[in-house]
């Protein structure tokens, strides 16, 4: 090469390099995002309720952040607390059936104490909203094989969870462990459902959510209702 176009290579050189590591940043950048994240979900499950003051709370903080999740209702609980169902329903959330009266020696004596049970259950939430439940979740949770299949039957969807936040496992946790917990649990799954109660006592439940949503939306995850 002659010595005057020296320069010229060199300057030549340096523009291919900046132009190659542009693209290979892109490269790097692109699948690390899209699809992947698009698709993560995640269903926001509440059992145990209703109950006045948590579920309330809990029904703001959804508003406000205008997510849809699902409850899970025992129906002893429902006499007293009508107007919070009528609430849940009329927001949009999803209603579903946990049981009328939550006493696990009651619900799985046999297949058919468990069928009065769903229906008990089943028909309060009906005769209330007008909606009728297509979802369960077994008291308890674990597997039941012979009430899967009668579920199943009577059309439900049974639902199972994949994270908690530690209200019910955690004994007397603050809102800053359920964020903590939720977070452990829930890290890594693309679908993420998370179990969370919304009975009397669950206040530091109400005072976390806002942090668990923030951190699911922070991770570009979907909030789906059932
Ligand atoms: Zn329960």
């Amino acid at each position: 090469m002659q010595k005057r176009w020296v320069p010229v290579f060199i300057f030549c050189l340096a523009l291919f390099l900046i132009f190659a590591a542009h693209l290979a940043g892109r490269n790097m950048a692109t699948p690390a995002f899209t699809f992947a994240e698009e698709a993560r979900t995640v269903y926001l499950t509440f059992d145990d309720g209703p109950s006045t003051r948590v579920t309330g709370n809990i029904l703001d903080t959804l508003q406000k952040e205008g997510v849809k999740a699902t409850f899970f209702l025992v129906g002893e609980r429902i006499p007293g607390r009508e107007e919070i169902v009528k609430r849940i329903a009329a927001e949009g959330h999803t209603l579903g059936v946990h049981s009328e009266s939550h006493r696990y020696g009651a619900i799985y004596a046999s297949d058919e104490a468990f069928r009065k049970d769903v229906c008990a259950c089943k028909a309060r939430i009906e005769q209330l909203t007008g909606v009728s439940p297509h979802v369960y979740r077994f008291p308890g949770g674990g597997r039941h094989p012979s009430k899967e299949a009668l579920l199943t039957d009577m059309g439900y969807e049974i639902v199972w969870w994949n994270a908690v936040c530690g209200d019910e496992e955690i004994r007397g946790a603050n809102a800053e462990t359920l964020v903590r917990k939720t977070i452990e649990t829930a890290k890594g799954k693309n679908e993420v459902v998370l179990l969370l109660h919304d009975s009397a006592h669950h206040t530091a439940t109400a005072e976390a959510l806002p942090a668990i949503i923030a951190y699911f939306r922070e991770n570009h995850y979907t909030f789906r209702a059932f």
